[in-house]
């Protein structure tokens, strides 16, 4: 009697158990149906408990009447033929043999039916998974890869991921005793059977923790370790549910299986009980072999990275550029950020956003000891800003990152790799960011200030006149139709930008710089050239003569974000 006790089992929980076990469920299995939620239960070796369960039943023919007495003495006849049906079906599938002989064998690899084996052993019901898929040997294998993968973490989290059916299954175990605990008026409710899961879960954590020297395995982690189980030999157990629920079933592109889980759980909510027993065995069969493991999944949330960069670079485009599959360009601003960027973090790939884009041949510069200087000598508090804020934030998010954390030092030092692997770009007050901080830089983009130089040239000889007519426009608003050059990536419409300001530098009569603090989203080039009188007004009208742009650079995007790093 001991080894029963060890089990929170109640005498009230007798025929299920028994019924259950006749059924060809694994020990594991009985107690989520006996609703046993302590872990401690589930992790010592199934065929121990399945010993224990068999003890527990067979004490029920001797004094189990005595010790609880029954309240309904209608039940008791069939309690007791139930006891001796089950008790036989119990002593074959306690014959000791096969599940010591397996687990001689490779617990962790079982999909090979038992060879001699009549029947086999395998639970109907959690088809294997909580029978020789969930122990040590399971965690060991979890842990080996784990350690191969070399991620940098302080905490996992161990999800699990089974075939639908067990769902169609679970559905159908849950009738076979429902029958049993009416009879009984007993109360038990579906939503108290322990989940497969949780099951699964309980007994893992704790071995796969230790297999790893004491990390600690949580319900909610930045790291996780996906275990997927599968078993074609009863995937035919969800078709009938396409005919009875059609509408649940919903072919999506990227699912392989129209029997996803969710589709799987609807389709059983909406199906009544007596139609369900039409289309499946109550309780369902037995399998002839256990649940496939597949590779071991791991994948760490991802880490962003953010910070600001300059280019020098007059044949540089901001991210690959390919046409008609052709690349054009030997890198880009992208690229070269993203390299050491990538190698650090180890991460398997990235997103790349940055606050608007620069194009191809333009070059976005803006330093901050220039900065410094400069303040004293402008005016407007929001002129200090700008420029203070130099270069083009930009944020990166690097998917499934082994490394996850690099500290300052290691991000200074990173930001050195970047600098010093070109001289195309630099980076600054690169850091990690979270997700969230990550929406800042996109936040009112519209509404910010971006300042330009560029270079100019004029048909006529620039006059004294016309510099001072440049330097004293202020606040002018352009009516911009879509530019020519990408009309085909941009609906056509007309936008209303601001020039804030313009200022004019001499460099010779058909030559002058041109600084312009604009309003985001305000084509400069087109502004200069006109656009076939598409943007208005223009520069040409406004000198009343013809102008080109030879260059144009960046100086700053008035972005206060990411913060600055002081040096
Ligand atoms: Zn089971």
């Amino acid at each position: 009697m001991s080894p029963a006790v060890m089990l929170p089992l109640k005498e009230k929980d007798k025929p299920i158990v028994q019924k259950l076990l006749s059924a060809g469920c694994c020990a594991r299995c009985v107690l989520r149906f006996c609703c046993v939620s302590v872990h401690a239960a589930y992790r010592q070796p199934h065929q121990e408990t399945l010993k224990e369960l068999q003890t527990f039943i067979s004490s029920d023919t001797e004094n189990g009447k005595s010790q609880d007495p029954d309240p309904d003495p209608a039940s008791v006849p069939e309690s007791t033929e139930e006891d001796n049906k089950s008790q036989d079906a119990s002593v074959s599938e306690a014959s000791d043999d096969p599940p010591s002989k397996k687990a001689k064998l490779d617990p962790g690899v079982s999909d090979a039916p038992p060879e001699g084996v009549k029947e086999s052993d395998v639970c109907m019901l959690c088809l294997g998974i909580l029978q020789d898929l969930c122990g040590p040997s399971r965690a060991v294998k979890i842990a080996e890869t784990v350690k191969t993968e070399n991620y940098t973490f302080d905490t996992l989290v161990l999800s699990v991921s089974l075939p639908a059916q067990l769902c169609v299954r679970e559905h159908s175990c849950w009738l076979h005793v429902k029958k049993e605990v009416r009879e009984k008026s007993s109360v038990l409710d579906k939503d108290d059977v322990i989940q497969v899961k949780e099951a699964f879960s309980g007994v893992m954590q704790g071995l796969v923790a230790k297999e790893l020297g004491g990390v600690a395995v949580v319900i909610k982690s930045q790291f996780e370790v996906g275990v997927e189980f599968i078993h074609p030999e009863t995937d035919a157990d969800c078709h009938f549910l396409a005919t009875t629920c059609g509408d649940c079933f919903k072919p999506t592109k990227n699912k392989l299986s129209l029997f996803t889980r969710m589709a799987v759980v609807k389709a059983l909510e909406r199906l009544s009980d007596s139609k369900f027993l039409k289309h499946f065995p109550c309780p369902p069969t037995r399998p002839s072999s256990s649940c496939t493991a597949q590779d071991i999944q791991c994948l760490h949330v991802s880490v962003f990275v953010a910070g600001r960069y300059n280019k020098f670079c007059r044949s540089l485009p901001q991210t690959p550029w390919v046409i008609d599959g052709e690349r054009r360009m030997e890198s880009s601003v992208e690229e070269l950020i993203a390299a050491p960027v990538l190698s650090s973090f180890r991460a398997d790939g990235f997103n790349f956003s940055s606050s608007g884009r620069e194009d191809v041949d333009v070059r976005t510069l803006g330093k901050r000891e220039q900065a410094l200087c400069r303040r004293t000598l402008v005016l407007s508090p929001e002129v200090c800003f700008s420029v203070y804020f130099a270069g083009r934030p930009f944020a990166m998010e690097l998917l499934n990152p082994h490394t996850s954390r690099l500290s300052r030092a290691e991000m200074k030092q990173l930001q050195e790799t970047i600098n010093n692997s070109s001289d195309k770009i630099k980076v600054r007050d690169l850091q990690i960011v979270s997700r969230e901080a990550m929406g800042r830089m996109k936040e009112g983009e519209e509404e910010k200030t971006k300042s330009y130089t560029a270079l100019i040239w004029t048909q006529k000889p620039i006059q004294r006149e016309d510099i001072t007519f440049i330097d004293e426009i202020k606040d002018l608003t352009l009516d911009q139709k879509t530019p020519l050059r990408v009309l085909h990536r941009r609906a056509l419409a007309v936008r209303q930008r601001v020039i804030h300001t313009m200022n004019a530098r001499f460099l010779d009569p058909h030559h002058f710089h041109l600084g312009l603090r604009t309003q985001a989203g305000l084509y400069i080039k087109e502004f200069v050239h006109g656009d076939f009188g598409r943007t208005k007004p223009n520069l040409c009208q406004l000198l009343k003569t013809d102008t080109d742009i030879l260059e144009l650079d960046v100086e700053s995007v008035d972005v206060d974000w990411p913060p600055a790093i002081p040096e």
